[in-house]
């Protein structure tokens, strides 16, 4: 399938406005009137294909997911797996998660998913890596006080640069896994890059973190 320039992905996406969220930026402190039922808002950021947030959509009804993803071709992906998927609680948006306070005011996440994010391994592009310190100063921002930050890669560079991150920040980290699909986790939902990786034998890394009051 090509995914470059697809001329229909907008019209998909308008049709579907229920799920990818046309004018984000007005629900900025209002996210729980974009879905049906109140109840805690997970935050995915860069979704991808979506099978993730597809796949915890349907795994927990009592959360409401947000999936982020701000490249066209790959989040038309993602809506067709929620679709599919018929989970209700979903919503995707279109759009740079570059600076999170401008689409969410304080407090207003429970969780945020940070799922096989570019590693950026070059030093000079430290400043772009989503575990970088700029970057938690807004995840704190949006994040409940009892929020947590749930990463996984398989890059053990980008993780062992994240742990250190969120610990240099302060953070308390809950839980650290070197080999994620060797806990057997039942309630593990793989992504895209998770299932091609882990094919290859290659370990997947897992953290949770939170901050601290
Ligand atoms: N989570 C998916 C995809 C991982 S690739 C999986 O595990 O299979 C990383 C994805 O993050 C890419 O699709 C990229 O477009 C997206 N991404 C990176 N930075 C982003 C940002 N600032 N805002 C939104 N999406 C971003």
């Amino acid at each position: 399938m090509r995914l470059r320039n697809k001329p229909w992905a907008d019209d998909f996406m308008r049709d579907n406005g229920h799920i990818v969220v046309q004018e984000p930026f007005q629900y900025r402190g209002k996210w729980q009137s974009a879905f049906n039922k109140e109840q805690p808002i997970h935050l995915e950021i860069g979704s991808g294909k979506g099978q993730f947030i597809a796949g915890m959509g349907k795994q927990h009804p009592e959360v409401n997911f947000i999936g982020v993803e701000r490249v066209k071709s790959v989040i038309v992906g993602a809506l067709k797996k929620v679709i599919d998927s018929e989970a209700a609680n979903v919503r995707l948006l279109n759009e740079d998660a570059q600076d999170l306070r401008d689409l969410f005011q304080s407090n207003e996440v429970d969780h945020i998913y940070l799922n096989f994010s570019d590693p950026w391994p070059k030093s000079r592009h430290e400043k772009r890596r989503l575990t970088y310190p700029a970057f938690l100063d807004q995840y704190k921002d949006v994040l409940k006080q009892e929020g947590e930050i749930t990463l996984k890669t398989d890059n053990r560079g980008f993780f062992e640069y994240s742990v250190a991150s969120f610990s240099k920040y302060g953070m308390i980290i809950e839980e650290l896994s070197l080999d994620l699909h060797d806990l057997n986790d039942p309630l593990n939902v793989e992504t895209e890059y998770e299932e091609k990786f882990s094919e290859k034998g290659q370990p997947i890394y897992r953290c949770k973190a939170r901050f601290q009051e």
